[in-house]
Parts: structure tokens; sequence; C-alpha cells
């Protein structure tokens, strides 16, 4: 696997994290349906157990398809390893309670998937855990937020659905300067877009059901770790990691993981939070990913092509109010779009309609190729109106903190052919104004 870092992107998302089954020759990777593993002897068993070998026990734990899935997620993010979780969800829940516990606090931007905006808001409180939020256009607000009992920062990649692109080298150092580590959720971008380790991002988390499926197939997530974040330097920081665990008779993460590398972090979910709470990807699930990730290179520019036309042709049509769209050069994040995603500002374009909600309402039913549904990153061209569905739970002060206003409506630009997208989303607006 060694010549496998100085391959470029297109060819990790083809290999990384593969070797083609030694027994049977199979060159796709194989669904492993097993619940279970033999083992060798009862000193391998107990090895395993112990944590002093690695191998496979059982498939709530390890799984060897989904094992090819998070090497080869590591690899296109730069990351030193990867776990895979039912959800984006679970990973997102997992990647934070490992680190943030009852009567602690986190920092979270306030741009988020409405999913998240509830767990940030409604679940964690009842853990006593305790979300503080910064706007990502103020991240300096991340110095005063933080004490003793803040644990790390959260941001998205790109605000689903505000479109806002955080200066993330500005943020992961105002969280280093406080020893925090930074975790972004990089769903929207995928590494073909971002690669947030490379501006100092610590861990990564996904939602696999978006464009790393890419075809609207499975529910997933997974978690990326850099390996980069220093937790030893701080071991009454993080016990965790660098104290006896009473989990594994007195297991110190740090120490005994040193040999294999920096991630702690990531075991310590795979053997604490997985192990116990569940929430594990299915190796079907995995299948399908890995699958999804063969064409991810592809497909993520022809998305970003047809969205940036489409994005340009919505700001000329008498029907639409405004248009948000990162890469369109008067959007307030279009420099920072510049910066961290020259290959393209994502597929999500947003834009106010003519007429407000009622006209959204006339649009949306009017549409007949693109799908109305609560999805993204399918590679059919998808609308919907956040306010009254994905962030309908939300108070309208909080909708409009995370940018969803009334007339707001959400499309995510498949890949169809552009003229046949722009002639349906056309007959949709002037059926709206009628
Ligand atoms: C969909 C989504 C999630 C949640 O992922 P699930 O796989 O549906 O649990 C999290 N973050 C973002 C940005 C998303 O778009």
């Amino acid at each position: 696997m060694s010549e496998m870092n100085q391959y470029r992107l297109a060819t990790k998302a083809l290999h990384a994290g593969q070797q083609p089954d030694a027994t049977t020759g199979a060159r796709a990777v194989p669904i492993y349906a097993t619940a279970a593993y033999n083992f060798r002897d009862t000193e391998h068993a107990a090895n395993l157990f112990a944590l002093k070998e690695f191998g496979n026990i059982y498939s709530r734990l390890m799984n060897p398809t989904n094992d090819v899935l998070e090497k080869r997620l590591a690899a296109l993010d730069g990351g030193a390893a990867g776990l895979a979780m039912a959800s984006g969800q679970a990973a997102i829940t997992a990647a934070i309670l490992t680190i943030t516990h009852a009567g602690q606090n986190f920092i979270s931007s306030t741009s988020l998937y409405g999913g998240t905006w509830t767990l940030f808001t409604q679940t964690f409180p009842k853990l006593n855990v305790e979300a503080r939020f910064f706007d990502p256009a103020e991240p300096e607000r991340i110095t005063e937020l933080a004490d003793e009992n803040t644990r790390c920062v959260y941001l998205e990649s790109l605000g689903n659905p505000k479109n806002d692109v955080p200066d993330f080298q500005r943020i992961a150092e105002l969280a280093h300067a406080r020893g925090l580590p930074v975790i972004i959720d990089n769903t929207v971008t995928t590494p073909v877009l971002l690669r947030p380790i490379e501006h100092g991002i610590d861990i990564v988390v996904y939602s696999t059901t978006k464009y790393i499926g890419g075809h609207g197939l499975h529910i997933g997530g997974a978690i990326v770790d850099s390996g980069n974040f220093p937790w030893a330097d701080d071991p009454q920081r993080w016990p965790e990691f660098c104290a006896p665990d009473p989990a594994y008779h007195g297991v110190v993460f740090t120490e005994a993981l040193k040999p294999v590398g920096n991630i702690a972090y990531i075991v310590h979910i795979r053997t604490h939070l997985l192990r116990d709470m569940g929430g594990c990807m299915s190796p079907f699930g995995a299948f399908l990913f890995l699958l999804g990730l063969e064409t991810l290179h592809l497909r993520m520019p022809a998305h970003c092509r047809n969205a940036q036309a489409i994005a340009e042709w919505l700001c000329e049509h008498p029907a639409v109010e405004w248009v948000n769209y990162p890469g369109l050069p008067d959007h307030p994040w279009h420099e920072n779009a510049r910066k961290y995603l020259p290959d393209g500002a994502g597929a999500i374009v947003g834009f106010g309609i003519k007429g407000g909600k009622a006209a959204g309402v006339k649009f949306i039913n009017s549409v007949k190729l693109a799908s109305h549904l609560a999805n993204i990153g399918d590679a059919k061209t998808l609308v919907i109106h956040p306010a009254s569905t994905t962030h309908q739970q939300l108070t309208e002060e909080e909708q409009r903190a995370t940018g969803v206003t009334p007339e707001y409506i959400r499309l995510c630009v498949g890949i169809e052919d552009l003229e046949d997208i722009k002639a349906d989303l056309d007959q949709a607006l002037r059926a709206s104004q009628a």
C-alpha cells in the first residue's frame, strides 16, 4: 500500500484501502455478510479483545467491507484512519460525544444542517452537553466562548443551506490557540472539492448518504481522523486518551497506539461508542458507498458546472429576487470560495422567488424533472422549501441564523443535461407567477 500515498485523488478513489481478495481473486470489494469471525485460538481471541493485536471480532465493531471504505475515505482526505457509521447523524454524535461529556461544552457554527441543529439544541442538552454558537462570519468569537470545559469547535464546510464558506485556516488557528480540536462536516463538498485536513482541521465527518453514495440509495456516515491533534501534549485535559482506561483494564490509548500512529481518538470511538451504543454501518452500505466513491471525482465537477450555470441563469430570471451561490462574484463568501473551493462551489443553489412563500409552493408543485424531496447529493436534481420542511422545527429566528428565509428555495443541482434542467425550472418559475 506504500505507493498508494503517491497516487492522486482519482486513483485513490478507485484503489485505496483494497487488496484484491487473496483467496478468490475477486477484483470488486466483496460484501462480507458475516456477523462474527473465527479466532485462530484462545490466545488470538484474548489479544484481539485486549487491543494487543488488530483483527476482526464482531461486525458491530469492524467488518472487512467497511474497512476498505474507512481506509479509502482516510486516503482521500489525507487522514490517518477512518470509521464508518450508520448515518451522518451517528457520525456527528460519536465525533463530539467521544470528547465532550456531561458538564462540558463545545463551540459550534450557527450555519448547520437542520438535523445537526436539533441534535445540538435539543438532544445534547438532555445529556448536559452544551453547544455554544458563533456566526462563521465572526470566528474571533471562538476565543471568548471557550472556557476550561470547552472540548472542540464544530462547523460545516459549506453551510447547508446558507452556503457560507468559513475561513477554515483562521478557525483552526483560533481553536488550536485554545487547545481545541476542530471537527468539520465535509458532506456538501466531499474530498474532491475540499480536503479540510490540508487547512488545519483535525477531524472530518460525513453523511455518506449524500454525494459519496451519490445516487440517493442508502444512509451512512463516516469519521476521518487527521492523526494531527496532539492529545498527548495535554494529558490533564484529555484523560480519555492519556489516562488508564477502566473500560480496557487500564490501557492508555495514546501509549498503546503509538506504534501505529496518533489514532487514539478514532480507535476510542470504535472501542467505546460504537462498541457500546451500536450505530454501525452495514457492509452492504459500505459496498454502495465504495461504488459511489469510484465516480465521485467525475460527478462533483459535473454537479458544480451545472450549479454554476443554473445560478448565473437564475440571476437573470424575472421571477427570481435573489440567488445564493458562492460561485457568483457578488456572493458574500465568494472570496473564501475562490480560496478554498477552486474546483467548484458545490451544487446547492438557493434562491428567493418573487411572490414569497405562496409562489414558492406553486413553483415546487410545478417542477416535473426535479424531484421534490428531503435529500441532497443525488445525481438527480432535487428541490425543497426548507422553511416548511427540513428546518420546520426551528423558530423563525433560528431559521434566519441557519440561513432559511420564508421565500428560500433550495435546489440541489444534478448532473442531467443542463438545458433540460433549465427548461424545467423555467416552466415551474413561470407557473409560480401566474
Ligand atoms: C444529510 C446531512 C447530515 C445527516 O446525515 P444522515 O446520513 O442523513 O444522518 C449531516 N450533515 C449534512 C451537511 C447533511 O447534508
